[in-house]
């Protein structure tokens, strides 16, 4: 059976993706942040998981902290035996206009966003290295194609990943691991909750598709690149945007 660890997998879009990999028949390794309200919502994830008559465990790690990456990925694989696919998602923002932005929120942001991508690649590239086979998922964002005002920390943590993506890609093809990176636009999850319905419907305005997306659509998306049928896509990104920009 093959093993995907997805990140940041206690809600929203990770949750989903872990739960469309179990359904499509991985083993799943639910990482969530180590606090008792993540542990209780990456909990029910991997019962929903097991649903789908597969392996499913959780991982308390703060994805941003290279000790704690390279402890979760030695204790996965000792769990599991292998490590198929990794899914980067775990991600935070931190908004704010640039001359007000605090240093250590863009600190925070390029940490979880961006280092934790460095790290969880470092450790599980050495794994797919030995077994001549991986597919990896960057979850970056349109934000890192196209920038956004308030998110200049977001959108350099999100083009950063895509540029690690495609660098990954060139060093590791060789060795039979693809490296793709999802770009979703405006997506139905706890971070775009929080915005206020007058920022929604301006932002939708820009969408062709005039809706939010939801999870699921990324995770469908996910699903592919990690299957057989992407076998041929490597350090690639692809925008699920619902039309942002044409
Ligand atoms: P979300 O609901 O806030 O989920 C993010 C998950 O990451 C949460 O479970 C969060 O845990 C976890 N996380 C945060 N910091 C972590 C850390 N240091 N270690 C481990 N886990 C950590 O957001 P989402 O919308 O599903 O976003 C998922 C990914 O999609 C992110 O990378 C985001 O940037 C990207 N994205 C989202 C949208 C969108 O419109 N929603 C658009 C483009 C890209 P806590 O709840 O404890 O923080």
């Amino acid at each position: 059976m093959a093993t995907a660890i997805i990140t940041g997998a206690s809600q929203g879009i990770g949750a989903c993706i872990a739960k469309r990999l179990a359904k499509d028949g991985f083993d799943v390794a639910v990482n969530h942040y180590p606090s008792d309200s993540d542990r209780e919502k990456a909990l029910a994830v991997a019962e929903e998981c097991r649903a789908f008559g597969v392996k499913a465990e959780c991982y308390a790690a703060d994805v941003s902290k290279f000790d704690q990456c390279e402890e979760m990925v030695k204790q996965i694989k000792a769990d599991f035996g292998s490590i198929d696919a990794l899914v980067n998602n775990a991600g935070i923002t931190k908004d704010g206009l640039l001359a007000r932005m605090k240093e250590s929120d863009y600190d925070a942001v390029i940490a979880v966003n961006q280092k934790s991508v460095y790290n969880m690649m470092k450790f599980v590239c050495g794994v797919m290295m030995k077994q001549r086979s991986g597919k990896i998922v960057n979850v970056a964002s349109v934000a890192g194609l196209y920038g956004n005002p308030g998110q200049v920390n977001y959108s350099a943590s999100k083009a950063a990943i895509i540029g690690m993506t495609k660098t990954v890609a060139k060093e590791f093809g060789s060795r039979n691991i693809n490296c793709n990176a999802v770009a979703p636009g405006l997506i139905r999850t706890p971070m775009t909750d929080v915005l206020s319905d007058e920022l929604k419907a301006k932002m939708l305005d820009a969408v062709s598709l005039k809706r939010f997306g939801e999870p699921e659509e990324i995770a469908s998306v996910v699903s592919f690149l990690v299957s057989e049928d992407a076998s041929y896509i490597t350090g690639q990104v692809i925008e699920i945007s619902g039309g942002l920009s044409m």
